[in-house]
């Protein structure tokens, strides 16, 4: 039986708090700098494109595409069987490391490009982890 208690629990930082704060309350955040309006993730204080120390809190519409994947088959007791370690490409244009879920974990149910939406998974009292399932189904 998947026991999520046994995935590493992140640790929120000053610059990550706002993201952890976000998922809990159902939000994904990004970052936008107010300068060049470039999109960002992960949390920093600054823009990684032109460097402006002027940034605001974005929220994220949650859609995404499947940019990358591998399939884990070590076991892991987070986990019922193998599982992907996939990066998404948000709607907003970032990409985000996380695990396609509420999917057979298979070359042919996992096709590049397709459609996904955010998922949160409470981990913790005070950590949810964002998941990405494909759009539109049930659940
Ligand atoms: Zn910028």
């Amino acid at each position: 039986m998947a026991d999520r208690s046994k995935l590493p629990v992140p640790r929120p930082t000053p610059e990550t708090q706002h993201f952890w704060d976000g998922t809990k309350a159902g939000d994904l955040l990004l970052q936008q700098c107010n300068d060049c309006s470039h999109v960002y993730f992960p949390p920093r204080p600054f823009c990684p494109k032109c460097g402006h120390r002027e940034v605001s809190v974005v929220k994220a519409s949650g859609k995404a595409t499947l940019y990358s994947y591998v399939i884990n088959h070590r076991p892991h007791p987070a986990f019922d069987g193998p599982y992907s370690i996939a990066t998404v490409e948000l709607e907003e244009g970032p990409r985000m490391m996380t695990n396609i879920v509420d999917v057979e974990q298979t070359p042919e149910a996992l096709q590049l490009d397709m459609a996904l939406e955010v998922k949160f998974e409470p981990l913790n009292d005070d950590i949810t982890l964002p998941y990405f399932k494909p759009a539109g189904g049930a659940s």
